[in-house]
């Protein structure tokens, strides 16, 4: 079977083509149509393996903008796709906190990447990756400079949970001459506190995985692993777990 799985996310669409063995990935930024992102990502999975669409056998859909791509063969939820994606690669993972550009989430998952349960805050941007998004254009960075520059040592607690107050605040804190290293391990630390407050109120089963484009920033991989107490693995592509999954359905495995 030939397969492509989409993830058509808020800040980014990612896309796995799956062929027997071979597998190849593409990744773009959503923008403003999460269309013409995914039919981009099909193409550029085409060019990369050389093959024609008429080849394909599915494509399944998966992420925020999976409704906006008619010419999918299937759409399925994220939970259902992140937990089969963590499931191929760690069998053992019983707990999935994935965080992405405007969601967190976490999901039990039973053997074979069944899901158990799950909880999930898209409701407020705090503790997503909007959240740090806002935060890095705040301090003059790209959100991927944050986890090499964070200072742990030097943690400055942001009190604010809003997201625009926390922008306020943290103008207020670099006013006042602080060292951006401690406010940005302290934003790290807003993250892991408010993602690590819904993974207890669900439960945190052993192993966890963590997953999505958040989970890329080592700051919030360790503050998450403080606030939880328990080791966090974090699947190589952790962005691509969702597209994963879909492209895994889209092959019937
Ligand atoms: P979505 O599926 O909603 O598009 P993703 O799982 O793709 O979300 O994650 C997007 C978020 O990941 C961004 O908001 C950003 O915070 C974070 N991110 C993306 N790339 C990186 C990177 N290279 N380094 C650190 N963080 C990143």
């Amino acid at each position: 079977m030939i397969g492509i799985g989409l993830d058509i996310g808020s800040v980014a669409a990612k896309g796995i083509l799956l062929n027997g063995d071979e597998e190849y990935r593409a990744l773009l930024p959503t923008g403003w149509s999460p269309r013409g992102a995914g039919e981009a990502i099909i193409e550029e999975l085409l060019d990369l393996s050389s093959l024609r669409r008429t080849e394909l056998n599915q494509v399944v859909v998966t992420g925020y903008g999976r409704v906006a791509l008619p010419s999918a063969d299937r759409t399925v939820t994220e939970i259902k796709c992140h937990a089969r994606g963590v499931a191929e690669l760690h069998p053992e993972v019983r707990t999935i906190i994935d965080i992405g550009g405007q969601d967190s989430k976490v999901i039990h998952v039973g053997a074979n990447g069944r899901v158990l349960d799950f909880a999930m805050n898209d409701k407020c941007a705090a503790g997503t990756g909007r959240f740090l998004q806002v935060m890095a254009t705040a301090l003059g960075m790209d959100v991927s400079e944050l986890g090499d520059n964070e200072d742990a040592e030097q943690t400055q607690t942001i009190n604010s949970m809003c997201t625009v107050f926390a922008e306020s605040e943290i103008i207020g804190l670099l006013a006042q001459g602080l060292p951006p290293g401690g406010i940005i391990a302290g934003l790290h630390q807003s993250v892991g506190k408010r993602v690590g407050a819904m993974a207890r109120r669900l439960g945190i089963k052993e192993r966890v995985a963590f997953t999505g484009g958040v989970a890329i920033n080592a700051g919030v991989q360790r503050a998450l692993k403080e606030e939880l107490g328990c080791p966090l693995l974090i699947p190589a592509s952790c962005q691509f777990t969702g597209a994963l999954g879909a492209a895994l359905l889209a092959c019937n495995r």
